[in-house]
């Protein structure tokens, strides 16, 4: 069988929409564009970023309304922040999967989620803890960041530039 991801998404699209009528929000063209401009990516957009994207279409849209959008998903369990480096990423996956996170640029990047070990259902139950989702993060240097380092050698770097 061939999962359509882009049905799938429009589905849960349509769903969030459901759920905002019914606790009342006000469900806009502009705040659908946020919902699947965070939903669609899977770059782990911070607030800024999902602004950019979306202003393209809703040149009126203020970052306000992004943050009001992206908390509302947040109350409804949609999405959860990835915090890097002081910096709040939004992750829409909450299957188990691995991050790669790049020390360098910050960058969050999916791997498989295939490649997650389960957690046993028997350590699950005897924690009493009830796992909404779990992430592995991997830290180090993505593909990007190891050949900038390569090609310029720590020492042949320009000095006395704090400011770079
Ligand atoms: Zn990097
Ligand atoms: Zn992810």
């Amino acid at each position: 069988m061939i999962i359509n991801k882009e049905s799938l998404l429009k589905e849960r699209i349509a769903q969030i929409a459901q759920q905002l009528r019914e606790r009342g929000y006000r469900v806009t063209p502009q705040r659908m564009a946020i919902v699947q401009a965070v939903l669609e990516s899977s770059e782990h957009p911070t607030a800024e970023e999902v602004y950019r994207k979306v202003s393209d279409s809703f040149p009126m849209l203020s970052l306000a309304t992004v943050y009001k959008t992206l908390e509302m998903l947040k109350t409804l369990g949609e999405i959860v922040e990835i915090p890097v480096k002081g910096q709040v990423h939004y992750e829409s996956n909450l299957r188990p999967h691995v991050h790669l996170i790049c020390e360098r640029c910050h960058k969050v990047m999916d791997w498989g989620e295939e490649i997650v070990p389960p957690i046993p259902k028997e350590t699950i139950e005897s924690s009493g803890f009830y796992p909404r989702y779990y992430l592995v993060e991997v830290h180090g240097l993505c593909s990007q960041c190891q050949s900038e380092s390569n090609s310029v050698p720590e020492a042949d770097k320009p000095r006395g530039n704090p400011g770079a």
